[in-house]
């Protein structure tokens, strides 16, 4: 059965996308921990992270750092951090969580609260900043 993930690649669950290319998408967690928390995929259906091959692992962290950079730009963080767990969607991805203060709680069991209407600005202003 496919995941939740390539049900979102395959346009079969809406998302609010930030970026995408052949091999990888990007969207809005649809939990955020924080506002711009964003999901980082590579389309090929992975569970662990570190069972993806070398060259896929290596252009998976290479596409985060793209949107990492147009999070930095538009959201305007401290920086923006990562966070690999996977416990729950057994599809390899990268969690990139803008930190705006020290002392923010970047757990995953966070919970921000952000409006549908706040995810659809962010996702419009974050993907804007994406350079290809
Ligand atoms: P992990 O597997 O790393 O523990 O976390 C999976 C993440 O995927 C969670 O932060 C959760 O909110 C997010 N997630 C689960 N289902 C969906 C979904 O259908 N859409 C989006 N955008 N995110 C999801």
């Amino acid at each position: 059965m496919s995941t939740i993930f390539t049900k979102i690649i395959r346009g079969e669950i809406p998302c609010h996308k930030i970026a995408e290319s052949e091999t990888h998408i990007a969207f809005l967690d649809i939990n955020p921990i924080a506002e711009g928390h964003i999901l980082v995929v590579p389309k090929q259906e992975t569970d662990y992270i570190f069972d993806l091959p070398d060259n896929l692992l290596g252009d998976t962290m290479v596409f985060a750092k793209k949107v990492a950079a147009a999070i930095d730009k538009s959201l305007k963080p401290i920086r923006t951090g990562i966070i690999v767990e996977g416990l729950e969607v057994p599809h390899a991805h990268i969690h990139l969580v803008p930190i705006y203060r020290e002392g923010q709680d970047v757990s995953l069991r966070n919970k921000a609260n952000v409006s549908d209407e706040r995810m659809k600005e962010i996702a419009k202003i974050v993907s804007k900043e994406v350079k290809q």
